[in-house]
């Protein structure tokens, strides 16, 4: 019922009552239930010249808040949002998640209370966060594939409830941007791909509908896909010549350094290309096109309608962008680049907020969930049984 009246497909307790095949008392107890918890709100509208008009019933985006953070390698963004995912307060700071759960989380935490003001505790629904690591996501429990050493196997979710007593979300950085650039500029594509090239090289991939987590979590990790030709670079995991080795922004810097140029930050390089150094705008297209290798060959595999290319790196240089399309348009298969799209991301880093909050919040608003937060076991059996519709 709470997702028929949040799409607008049913706005009225008849019109519940017919989508739904319920009888008019478990329309009633079970609205009653949805109104007393806050998640929907009734609104008359003004009378008509005949009769008495129907009372509507309306999802109330204020009637709660999820805390949500997005933390990146060395930025990251703390929000408190509506039931609409609408950002209520948030902040962004620089922070330096290798120093450890220990230091992090309760800085996220004391920031949410910063945010949440005088809102009462009891509004809070859920919590979403997007942590730079792979994510066994059903446990909420980090690897140490990319960043974050000092948080492997670290369980995150109960070490938030022990403050804030309710459902914990926590997924990769890359897929928590898939999510928030799907839902919010792409919601009518079913088959996207986010490709967020930063410090690191990593995916995270919408197919059907929905995100694509794998068995454990750790679908999308293209970062450790093999180039070839690489020539040898130990990458962090172990292996050699992972695209991530040899075309992330962490590459970039080493590979401008080895030839010479004083580059500290991505910023630094942005001003050599800005200024046309050559040498520069070369080390870039050559990323550009290890990246587009690995993207072709991911492209052939899933069929996205959209690449998404974000992360400060893609988004600071036009001829890395300009390098992948070539590539990704060359060595993808015909069919699978016939309405391909690669397009920049259009949130930018707001995308990774937003994502955490459609993330927790399709979860607490599911009807299992709402389900287990209300008095179902109040419904006698027979108002639950459907009568035949029509
Ligand atoms: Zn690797």
């Amino acid at each position: 019922m709470l997702r028929l009246i949040r799409t607008g497909e049913a706005v009225t307790r008849a019109e519940l009552g017919r989508a739904t095949g319920l009888s008019r008392p478990a329309v009633q107890l079970r609205v009653g239930e949805l109104l007393e918890r806050g998640l929907v709100v009734e609104r008359t509208d003004a009378p008509s010249t005949g009769g008495r008009p129907p009372v509507r019933l309306e999802f109330n985006a204020s009637g709660g808040v999820v805390l949500v953070a997005a933390l990146g390698a060395s930025r990251t963004r703390v929000a408190v949002c509506d039931l609409a995912g609408v950002e209520l307060a948030g902040r962004e700071f620089a922070m330096d998640v290798e120093a450890g759960p220990d230091v992090v989380l309760p800085l996220l935490m004391d920031t949410w209370e910063e945010l949440l003001g005088d809102r009462p505790r009891s509004m809070i629904r859920g919590v979403g966060m997007g942590v730079p690591a792979t994510v066994e996501f059903a446990e909420g429990r980090t690897e140490s594939a990319r960043v974050m050493a000092t948080w492997t196997g670290v369980v995150i979710p109960p070490i938030i409830r022990e403050r804030f007593p309710v459902p914990v979300l926590v997924d990769n950085d890359v897929n928590v941007l898939a999510i928030g650039e799907h839902r919010g500029i792409y919601p009518d594509l079913s088959d996207l791909m986010f490709v967020k090239v930063s410090t690191r090289i990593g995916a995270g991939v919408i197919a059907g509908g929905g995100i694509l987590r794998g068995a454990l979590g750790a679908a999308g990790e293209i970062g450790h896909i093999p180039v070839k030709d690489g020539g040898g670079v130990l990458c962090r995991c172990g292996n050699t010549d992972c695209v991530d080795s040899v075309a992330s922004g962490t590459a970039l810097l080493r590979d401008l350094r080895a030839l010479g140029k004083d580059v500290k930050t991505i910023a630094d390089v942005t001003a050599l290309v800005r200024a046309g150094d050559a040498e520069t705008m070369a080390t870039v297209r050559e990323a550009g096109r290890r990246i587009g290798e690995v993207l072709a060959g991911a492209v052939n595999i899933l069929n996205p309608a959209v690449v998404v290319l974000g992360g400060d790196v893609a988004e600071a240089f036009g001829p890395l962008v300009s390098s992948i399309r070539e590539v990704v348009y060359r060595r993808s298969t015909a069919l699978a680049t016939r309405r391909l799209r690669i397009e920049p991301s259009r949130l930018g880093a707001g995308a990774g907020i937003s994502g955490c909050a459609v993330m927790v919040l399709d979860h607490v608003l599911s009807p299992e969930a709402v389900d287990e937060s209300m008095s179902v076991t109040s419904l006698r059996a027979e108002d639950l049984t459907p009568r035949p519709v029509g």
